[in-house]
């Protein structure tokens, strides 16, 4: 059984999840709304549950005014996230830029260096049309 924990969100918070919905009493997730609007209200909760780490479908009001409820704490965890990675180079002959990390020898030209680790020298090639080349990777985000 999940613990229950008392929240209090801010006036700013409350404003928004009353925009949310409406016409709609605050706290009645179960309510028979139309559902466009039950869904506004849902993931105004939603969203404020994952930043202050509550399950919103386990929201209760709490005596002590519109702001207090109670509700099942979790982890404020975002979902999966995936790298993106890529290092473009731009081919002095034809212009064409390519992803150095799409190419087949980028393990051989980089060797052990690092994301984002500044680089010197490196020789390639354009896989477009062939022109052989050096570069330097700057380093830093
Ligand atoms: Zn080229």
């Amino acid at each position: 059984m999940a613990e229950r924990k008392n929240f209090e969100m801010t006036q700013a918070d409350h404003d928004k999840i009353v925009e949310a919905c409406k016409s709609v009493p605050m706290i009645a997730l179960q309510c028979g709304c139309p559902p466009s609007q039950q869904e506004n209200a849902n993931n105004a909760w939603s969203k404020l549950g994952l930043r202050m780490g509550f399950k919103s479908m386990t929201v209760q009001p709490d005596p002590y005014g519109p702001l207090r409820f109670t509700a099942e704490a979790v982890e404020k965890h975002a979902g999966e996230f995936h790298w993106s990675c890529s290092l473009d180079i731009d081919c002095p002959n034809c212009e064409d830029s390519f992803d150095l990390l799409g190419t087949d020898d980028y393990g051989d030209l980089l060797g052990d260096t690092q994301v984002c680790e500044a680089k010197k020298g490196i020789e390639t090639f354009c896989p477009k049309c062939e022109f052989e080349f050096t570069f330097d990777i700057g380093g830093g985000m």
